[in-house]
């Protein structure tokens, strides 16, 4: 038995200490898949000598007695190794279906499989350098690597050892926390070391429905201004986490609140008319595309120096740049499509050229009561997203082709008339397809030459 373990007995055996166990829990909550897996990782890591527990979320959520109200897709578990996680992770990665991407500078590893991903990091203490910079590492103990996590109720683990499975490790009483319904850091200089805690922190409390402690409370408030340590790669991840959950509009709200938003894009604003939008987004548009639209959403009421501002400040995607860029030139072309005699073909080649997140998200923002003037720009929007967008012609290049035109201007003119004349419902066959395609042709001069003139 290792000494830890020893110690720990004793421990238990002269204080009484009563360990709360959760093997039940995990038993009902993993998936069957996912809990053979990480047994069969505790138990390659036994015999190396080394230990593996569940911890941050998994341990909160089950200890809340619902690990569904985790948020994301995926079923992610992070586990902590006292011992070496890469190396243990590369022995897992040899005998699974499982893909390895190791940081072994962090002492971290990440285990992709089709259905979930496990983080291992190895057991650390961390100290940081300057606020705001990436922390320096060394290998600790699990106490060591507990204190070093965000809040209290994110810092407990659950071993997975054959000895004490299930036993929870909870140093920094998070599940007072939880019980209390608060979010509490483990120590003062917890926020300036990260500030991103500050956005972690608020969305927890808004996920939950839980409130600052008061002494976090006022920390957090007291180091807002440490975010402009915070690379924008940093805080972008963050806003993302926030977007994928249930309703970010009440992290967002709070953000603006607490003076968040504007410390990161000065013209960031989260009123109730953004929390509106983003419940009609979710009504509108499949998962995958929410966060895109979320963040249009978000730059909705900015101008173009502040939308280039927070690209630049969140170092966004050049796609995902466009697509805001996108929202804002149409937000200001939007009475061309303000008439209601517009032929389908002008609306789609009016928009064509954006981003369809981006008319999603003016689609979205023109969304007025009954009889606003807004309301035919609106139908228009949302008719090139449901249908325009999709219409095809019948006939491709090789058809027209074979009916004699040329490929070149000429047939490209040919495909634009056929396209628009199918926009409109004025061709809805493939023979009437065919009929205007002829009668576009212009005559063929080389096949059948007119006679030289004498
Ligand atoms: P959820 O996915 O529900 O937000 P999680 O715990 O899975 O919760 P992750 O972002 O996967 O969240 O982080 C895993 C754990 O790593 C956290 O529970 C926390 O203990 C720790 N952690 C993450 N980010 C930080 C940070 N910036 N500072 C300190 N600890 C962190
Ligand atoms: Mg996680």
């Amino acid at each position: 038995m290792q000494a830890t373990n020893v110690i720990r007995l004793q421990l238990k055996c002269c204080y009484n200490i009563r360990v709360m166990n959760l093997a039940r829990q995990i038993e009902q909550h993993l998936p069957r898949q996912l809990l053979e897996l990480v047994k069969d990782i505790s138990g390659q890591a036994a015999e190396r000598g080394e230990r593996v527990y569940l911890v941050g979320g998994i341990v909160r959520d089950l200890l809340l007695g619902d690990p569904s109200l985790r948020s994301g897709l995926r079923f992610d578990l992070d586990l902590v190794v006292e011992g070496d996680a890469v190396k243990l992770a590369q022995q897992v990665a040899e005998t699974s279906q499982a893909k390895l991407l190791a940081h072994r500078r962090f002492g971290t590893a990440k285990l992709r499989y089709e259905k979930f991903t496990l983080d291992m990091a190895t057991a650390r203490r961390e100290t940081y350098a300057q606020p705001g910079a990436l922390p320096s590492v060394t290998p600790g103990t699990l106490k060591d690597d507990l204190i070093r996590r965000d809040f209290s109720i994110n810092a407990m683990a659950i071993s997975l050892a054959s000895n004490d499975y299930g036993e929870l490790n909870d140093p920094y009483q998070g599940k007072t926390d939880l019980k209390r319904r608060l979010i509490r850091i483990l120590h003062p200089g917890s926020f300036s070391d990260d500030a991103t805690r500050i956005l972690r922190g608020v969305r927890y409390e808004q996920r939950f429905g839980f409130e600052f402690e008061a002494q976090t409370a006022r920390l957090l408030e007291r180091d807002i201004p440490m975010l402009d340590t915070i690379s924008g790669d940093r805080i972008r991840h963050e806003l993302e986490l926030i977007f994928e959950e249930k309703h970010p509009e009440f992290a967002i709200k709070r953000l603006a609140h607490l003076g968040v938003l504007p410390r990161i894009s000065p013209s960031l604003k989260g009123d109730g008319w953004l929390a509106e939008k983003f419940d009609r987004a979710r009504q509108l548009e499949k998962p995958s595309q929410l966060p895109s639209l979320y963040f249009c959403l978000l730059v909705y009421s900015s101008d173009e120096k502040e939308i280039e501002q927070f690209l630049a400040r969140l170092n966004i995607s050049a796609k995902l740049s466009r697509a805001m860029r996108d929202t804002l030139r149409l937000k200001t072309r939007l009475p061309l499509l303000d008439k209601s005699a517009l032929k389908p073909s002008e609306i789609y080649y009016l928009l064509r050229e954006y981003e369809p997140v981006a008319i999603q998200a003016n689609a979205i923002a023109s969304d007025e009561k009954e009889g606003a003037p807004s309301l035919i720009v609106h139908h228009h929007l949302q008719l090139f997203l449901t249908k325009l967008r999709f219409v095809r012609t019948s006939l491709d290049g090789e058809e027209l082709k074979r009916l004699g035109i040329f490929a070149g201007p000429e047939m490209g003119k040919v495909l634009q008339t056929l396209h628009k004349a199918k926009l409109d419902g004025e061709v809805r066959t493939r023979a009437a397809e065919e009929k205007l395609a002829l009668s576009l042709k212009t005559p063929d001069f080389r096949t059948d030459p007119e006679p030289p003139r004498e």
